[in-house]
């Protein structure tokens, strides 16, 4: 991987044991010679290994032995340069401890500078335009060095060799500060901005892959005023902590999630509130966790050094749309938005947003993989030729598969909007031009109303469709460099079937190349089709519908015009048909009186989790398993029967949630253990949206494991459909191989 210190490393490493020789790149890693005493050839070797630096990654070293030469010292020598070159491109990476100590160091040369970077941190995957990764081909292209900065740069004992973004306040970019109409502030641009934070006002800063909205989040009103001007109701804000000790004020932290919080690539970790701490409640309402990060720029740094504890620090967009990114652009979309405008010169060149984490059964698990993570590779276990996957709909990603590199692009976002789109058009293209790959074949989904099927329909390449819930399972199993086949259990919100029902809680047993749809959930009809998945009420009316023999009275019926929703029912028209476990989830939720409307996805499902109060009961309602044409189905309707039953006897909506929370569980076990009998596999891989479901997911992987299964999870990519474009290129691949067999 260019740009993370590793020949430096090898050259002080070297010259230390006073070995002569010469390290360069090389079109699929690096060559390194060395001659000297056997001895310290041993050291050098074993300390390769033990002290390279914290971004680069080994892969495999391979060696032999050479004859003698004549030789100097030790060199770094040019790279061996040609067509066909591999070398990655490393992500983002939060400021490093030594930065961070010169940017606070009145002595240093950059002292309070916003643009400190090293070969240890600093930007990289937003600033590269094309390969090789060198100044001219990044943004920092218009910043041409200083003298003393030229002279680090080429110095091989110091920090900044080779730091393509070094900088210093003589010749790098600049901060400043502008008022909601564009005007430039005089003064200390951060002083300022921190004043106006310290105010409760909203300041659009322009940060490592685009603009954040920044607000005091202990500041109600300021918080409230973001959320109304953001177009954004109730889905919880990330806030950006001073330090540890703050986070732990308001937070309980284990030590897998203090690793996380404080790594290079310092993601956002989803922490459990302590209770009683005083953070304004706007800002995540009704969640049990907070999404927390720690400053990871240089910029951060100053503004909580300048005097503020808690900034929420929102991706700066309109509802759903993209990350704004450019200067002029920001000024356009976020006018009425934001009251200030901390921005600077360095631009940006591909936009990416904060990484969303969580820390579960032992592992930090991706739910938004972005900056800090991206370009870095997830390692395959196999080679073969490139293949470019376009994603789903929601959360989208877009992989390449380059040999044994899976290359995922960042989160590009739901794609339902223009803006989305083009974002997606660029990051497709620009993967494929970064990377040097050409695909033999582009994988969409199975839906022909995506964006994503419609783009790879007009693609000049060999086209495959692949199932959504195949895809998940893929992907699951990738990413743990496993081949199958596995038990997949695949809980989701909404994929395309093959048999024109919209499947989403599914049972494949498979591999990449094909599964089989060993059982599924019963099916429900939503009512409207899309129009139920944002009014879970909808969907509430269709499960009870199905379900109860006479239609139940419930408190949510009441001032919802539920009558034409019921016709549709009745004449079975303008119904889908689904197997879903996103829409159960919702439909119980909204049975229960939580959410009837949702405004952000998942919310009543959430809702649904959040009454269980972390825990999963012990008594469970009815559920039974149903076997035709040679295919399982968990029955759904005794389950939405036995809820009503419990709201009608008025039993707390917390022990209805954990009850139903107790019941799903037992079913999944149920069918698992079907499965496995049927087929002697003890490998079970759990994929879907609905895994970001804390307290089930936890659960199921405990109880599975203690009866004896070996339980695959997703870690490196999401769960979510953020996950889904890796499964598809895999699968792509066993297409191209000749043994793709789909799902049946
Ligand atoms: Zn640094
Ligand atoms: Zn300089
Ligand atoms: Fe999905």
């Amino acid at each position: 991987m260019q740009g993370v210190g590793f020949r430096p490393f090898v050259y002080r490493l070297a010259v230390g044991y006073g070995l002569k020789g010469f390290i360069r790149n090389t079109a699929s890693g690096v060559l390194i010679e060395v001659q000297g005493i056997p001895s310290l050839l041993e050291e050098f070797t074993r300390r390769l290994l033990s002290d390279r630096p914290p971004l680069s990654h080994i892969e495999a070293i391979e060696a032999s032995t050479l004859a003698c030469v004549v030789e100097e010292g030790f060199v770094i020598g040019d790279s061996i340069s040609g067509v066909g070159v591999e070398t990655l491109i490393p992500p983002d990476i939060a400021l490093c401890s030594d930065c961070r100590r010169e940017l606070l160091d009145p002595a240093d040369r950059r002292f309070r500078y916003p643009f400190i970077n090293c070969t240890n941190c600093g930007p990289r995957y937003t600033i590269v335009e094309r390969l090789p990764y060198d100044r001219p081909f990044t943004s920092m292209r218009s910043f041409p060095m200083c003298p003393e900065c030229e002279r680090e740069y080429h110095d091989p004992l110091d920090r900044r060799f080779h730091a393509q973004p070094n900088a210093c306040p003589v010749c790098g970019p600049s901060l400043a500060l502008l008022d909601a109409a564009g005007t430039i502030l005089q003064g200390d641009a951060v002083a300022e901005a921190v004043a106006f934070l310290r105010q409760g006002l909203i300041v659009a800063l322009k940060g490592l892959g685009g603009f954040h909205l920044a607000v005091d989040a202990g500041n109600e009103d300021a918080v409230r005023r973001l959320r109304e001007r953001k177009g954004r109701e109730a889905k919880p804000f990330a806030v950006m902590m001073r330090d540890m000790e703050l986070v732990g004020r308001y937070c309980e932290v284990s030590e897998g999630e203090l690793a996380a919080l404080t790594s290079a690539q310092a993601p956002i970790v989803l922490l459990k509130k302590k209770k009683g701490a005083a953070l304004a409640f706007a800002v995540a309402p009704g969640n049990d966790r907070l999404g927390v990060m720690l400053p990871y720029t240089p910029l951060h740094t100053l503004l909580f050094d300048g005097g503020t504890d808690l900034l929420v620090m929102t991706s700066a967009n309109f509802s759903e749309e993209p990350i704004v990114h450019d200067n002029e652009e920001a000024m356009l979309r976020l006018k009425g938005i934001a009251d200030a405008f901390l921005m600077h010169n360095r631009p940006i060149y591909l936009k990416c947003d904060d990484s969303v984490t969580v820390h579960l059964s032992g592992e930090l698990r991706q739910i938004r993989r972005s900056r800090g993570y991206v370009p870095a590779p997830i390692y395959l276990k196999e080679t073969g030729p490139a293949v470019l996957a376009a994603g789903g709909e929601l959360k989208n990603t877009v992989t390449l598969l380059k040999g044994t590199h899976a290359l995922m692009s960042q989160h590009i976002g739901d794609m339902k909007n223009y803006e989305a789109y083009r974002h997606f058009e660029h990051v497709a293209a620009h993967l494929q031009h970064l990377f040097q790959a050409v695909p033999e074949l582009v994988v969409h989904d199975l839906h022909p109303a995506y964006l994503t099927t419609q783009w790879a329909m007009k693609q000049s390449v060999p086209l495959l469709g692949v199932q959504h819930h195949h895809a998940h399972l893929a992907a699951c199993l990738a990413e743990n460099r496993e081949d199958g086949p596995a038990i997949g259990l695949i809980l989701d919100g909404t994929g395309y079937g093959t048999d024109g029902t919209i499947w989403g809680g599914e049972l494949l047993i498979g591999d990449a190349s094909g599964a089989e749809r060993f059982a599924s959930l019963e099916l429900m009809p939503l009512p409207g089709g899309d129009a139920a998945v944002v009014q879970p009420w909808r969907a509430a009316l269709g499960y009870l519908y199905r379900s109860c023999a006479d239609l139940p009275e419930l408190p949510f019926m009441k001032e919802r015009r539920i009558e034409p929703v019921l016709e549709l029912l009745q004449k079975r028209v303008n119904i889908a048909e689904t197997s879903s476990c996103g829409r159960l989830f919702d439909a119980v939720a909204a049975i229960c009186g939580l959410r009837g409307e949702i405004t952000y996805e998942g919310e009543a499902a959430i809702a649904l989790m959040q009454a269980a109060g972390g825990r999963v009961g012990s008594q469970a309602f009815r559920s039974a398993l149903h076997r035709e044409n040679g295919r399982w189905t968990i029955l759904v309707s005794p389950i939405v029967q036995d809820v009503v039953a419990a709201l009608q006897q008025g039993m707390a909506i917390s022990d209805i949630s954990q009850r139903f929370h107790r019941t799903l569980v037992n079913c999944f076990r149920q069918i698992i253990d079907k499965a496995s009998s049927a087929t002697g596999l003890k490998t079970v891989a759990l994929s879907g949206g609905v895994f970001q479901n804390t307290l089930l997911f936890e659960t199921l992987v405990l109880e599975l494991q203690n009866a004896g299964y070996r339980v695959v999870t997703h870690a490196l990519v999401p769960s979510n459909d953020g996950g889904i474009s890796l499964g598809q290129a895999v699968i792509g691949r066993k297409y191209l191989k000749g043994s793709y067999r789909g799902v049946r």
